[in-house]
């Protein structure tokens, strides 16, 4: 046997400061780009490389690649006209001559340049005034051309402020030494199997290959395919997040939960007294939910269905099942519009329930707000609707058995985690419920909803026309705003949805107020109502309830209607610039419509000329009623960076993973992660570890 080496200091656990030329101020820096320890420099991967393995003879050089040459100087200049500048011509006896050009110089650096002197640059060869030239290319002088050669690629690290690029190199290169020579370090947890069949290097390999990658591979790198070596680090952090999200699923079903029961009687009186029959698909769901409440386990179920499939019956018919147990039901809404609409369905649904159905959001202040917290807090209040102002630590449930969360996508995974923590009482977690209308494509729910089960309503109520959609250019909008106003004539109301870029909110509403004001200009007989994020509750529930009553026949709106609004007249929508918003987000807005049995209509006013992909965005609107379908077109079209990036905050980052370049490594995710579940369990903790931390959300929960 050979014998071990001296054990060295665990690089895990080193600060950067033990490393040379890293300081205290340098290691403040580092940590900005999240590196504390050595070991956290190596997973800190170059954006790119430089091949500064071979000199390029002058005459060979190409304008628009990147060199390393060697040369004399043969003279230096300066320049005076226009910008000053430095010129220094190099030859290399190849027949080939560079012009190396400096805006910023020194006296002294413009006096080294000699005639005769050798100097090796590195940079990206153009056309000049005269000839071939580099712009500021790094350069040294040297004796020997080969001091200039480097034997692997040269890595580009991403930095921060402060810190250089061959400081970052520098210390790259000790924390690779270091973490190699200790090989506990850098331990590779993945098992042998996972590794073989994929033919993937261990990590130690992947490791080196990254950051130090032999000349050889430049060709490889530069191709759109990564290397195995970083297919592999990629492969291991989606693993790391899957198998978090699984484990915090594991977690929490051991923790006990109140059976809630539903009986027959209980459910048959509430069922006849609803005015439409439930799909088959709502049923089946329900009985889905039953089935998890039932138990002592808490319920973890995701509930997908399109817009208008009817989730929140479904959610009612739990709420019964919390109620007839003794328990209370909390639902949590992404926006007050939508709170408002489900508090005043869920009053009618259980005005014969011997119980006080309330209503919470931040705008409740004073003396409402104490009464409401003290109906839940003394449980005469069974079920309580509201905005996230319902998890706030003020807010204590008498016995909390469900919590409802709806239109999850507003809500990030880690809110969702959260949200677990709350409303344990007696030492009973509540079942949850979550609901959304935007489907997830497969492979990304496995990095979104890997915690939860999933039951969807795949089936409309019956007598839904889809909703006929087209896309007309903004150069017809008078011809469109002609169209308001003969729908109008027949008694029929419309929505006009105006988008603008989604972050400003202010913009957005300042956007509506102005196309509100045109439009009554235009429309002079068609009384318009204008809703947008910035009005007061009280503003926005007025307006509302004047569309509703008939009161008004054109509500202008920003996209804060996308939920909530629920007016079976209204069976035209406009929907301006759509070309900003993603296709899921487009077809949830165009399911404000189309919820009577008339024809309804959307129309798209984009602004000319669209790209290709945007005609072709658009045309699956149009041709597509069926929201996973167009979920899984926009994740073709988009890719799954903007589809999960653009509207859904507290998205999961990623260290080295790129959804977009490692998508397909997201399918054989799920299998191997219960490779490990079921074989190797005591990596689980390692590999969280390693990418995401201790977070608590992850692990804990
Ligand atoms: P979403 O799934 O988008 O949340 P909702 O729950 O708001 O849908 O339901 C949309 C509309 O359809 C509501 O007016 C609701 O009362 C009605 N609805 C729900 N289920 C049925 C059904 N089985 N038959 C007819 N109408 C239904
Ligand atoms: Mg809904």
């Amino acid at each position: 046997m050979r014998s071990e080496p001296q054990p060295h200091p665990d690089p895990r656990l080193l600060p950067v400061t033990a490393l040379n030329g890293i300081g205290a101020q340098s290691a403040a820096r580092l940590e900005k780009l999240g590196i504390r320890h050595v070991q956290d420099l190596l997973f800190h991967l170059p954006l790119r490389y430089q091949d500064r393995s071979r000199i390029t003879p002058l005459n060979q050089l190409l304008p628009g690649t990147t060199a390393l040459v060697c040369g004399r100087v043969e003279f230096t200049d300066q320049i005076q006209r226009g910008r000053n500048s430095v010129i220094c011509r190099i030859a290399d006896g190849s027949g080939g001559e560079l012009s190396l050009r400096f805006f910023h110089f020194s006296v002294q650096q413009s006096q080294q340049l000699k005639p005769g002197i050798q100097i090796g640059c590195f940079g990206e060869i153009r056309y000049g005034f005269a000839g071939l030239e580099m712009v500021h290319p790094e350069y040294r002088l040297v004796d020997d051309p080969a001091q200039l050669i480097e034997h692997t690629l040269t890595p580009v690290y991403p930095l921060t402020e402060g810190i250089s690029q061959s400081a970052l190199r520098k210390a790259a290169r000790q924390a690779l030494a270091l973490c190699l020579q200790s090989r506990s370090a850098i331990k590779d947890w993945l098992p042998a199997e996972l590794l073989q069949s994929r033919d993937y290097p261990s990590l130690q390999e992947a490791l080196q290959t990254l950051h130090t990658p032999p000349p050889q591979l430049s060709g490889q790198i530069l191709s759109a395919t990564p290397l195995p070596a970083l297919r592999r680090l990629a492969f291991e952090e989606f693993l790391a997040h899957h198998l978090a999200l699984l484990q915090g699923k594991l977690a929490y079903k051991q923790w006990p939960a109140p059976v809630l029961h539903l009986d027959a009687p209980t459910k048959q009186a509430f069922l006849a007294a609803l005015p439409f029959r439930l799909t088959a698909a709502q049923q089946r769901v329900a009985g889905e939910i039953e089935a998890d409440c039932r138990q002592n386990r808490p319920m973890l179920r995701l509930v997908q269905g399109d817009v208008g499939s009817g989730k929140t019956v479904v959610a009612a018919l739990a709420a019964l099942a919390a109620l007839s147990s003794g328990y209370q039901t909390a639902i949590m809404a992404p926006t007050e519009l939508l709170a408002e609409q489900h508090f005043r369905n869920f009053s009618h649904w259980f005005a014969a329930a011997p119980t006080r159905i309330l209503f919470l959001s931040g705008q409740l202040k004073g003396k409402p707000r104490q009464h409401t917290l003290q109906a839940l807090a003394d449980g005469s209040a069974g079920i309580v609707i509201g905005t996230h102002a319902l998890f706030q630590d003020s807010v204590h449930f008498h016995k909390l058995g469900l919590i409802v969360i709806d239109e999850q996508h507003r809500f990030g995974v880690h809110q969702r985690l959260a949200l677990r923590e709350k409303g344990q009482t007696g030492g009973l977690r509540p079942h949850q419920l979550i609901m959304t209308a935007t489907p997830i494509p497969r492979t990304l729910a496995m990095l979104q909803y890997s915690d939860l089960d999933i039951s969807v309503i795949d089936e409309l109520p019956p007598g839904r026309k889809p909703v006929a959609t087209s896309a007309i250019s903004s150069e017809r909008r008078a011809e469109v705003i002609g169209r308001i106003e003969h729908w109008v004539a027949q008694q029929r109301q419309a929505y006009w949805v105006c988008t603008l870029i989604e972050e400003s909110e202010a913009l957005q509403c300042e956007a509506a107020e102005k196309t509100a004001a045109a439009l009554r200009q235009a429309l002079p007989n068609v009384r318009i109502g204008l809703v947008h994020g910035r009005m007061k509750a009280a503003e926005k529930e007025a307006v509302m309830q004047a569309f509703k009553n008939r009161d008004c026949d054109l509500l202008v709106a920003t996209t804060v209607i996308e939920v909530g609004v629920d007016v079976a007249n209204a069976g035209l929508m406009v929907i301006e610039n759509p070309e900003r918003l993603g296709l899921s987000q487009l077809h949830q807005l165009r399911g404000r419509v189309g919820r009577g049995n008339q024809d309804s209509y959307c129309l798209l006013l984009y602004q000319a000329p669209l790209s290709q992909t945007g005609k072709q965005r658009l045309a699956i609107l149009k041709q597509s009623n069926d929201g996973f379908a167009i979920a899984e077109k926009d994740l073709e079209l988009r890719g799954p960076g903007e589809v999960m990036g653009t509207r859904q905050t507290g998205q999961i980052q990623f260290k080295i993973a790129d959804l977009e370049r490692d998508r397909e490594l997201l399918e054989s995710i799920p299998a191997a992660a219960q490779t490990i579940l079921d074989r190797h369990p005591e990596i689980i903790q390692p590999l969280i570890e390693r990418w995401i931390g201790r977070s608590r959300h992850y692990a804990e929960v």
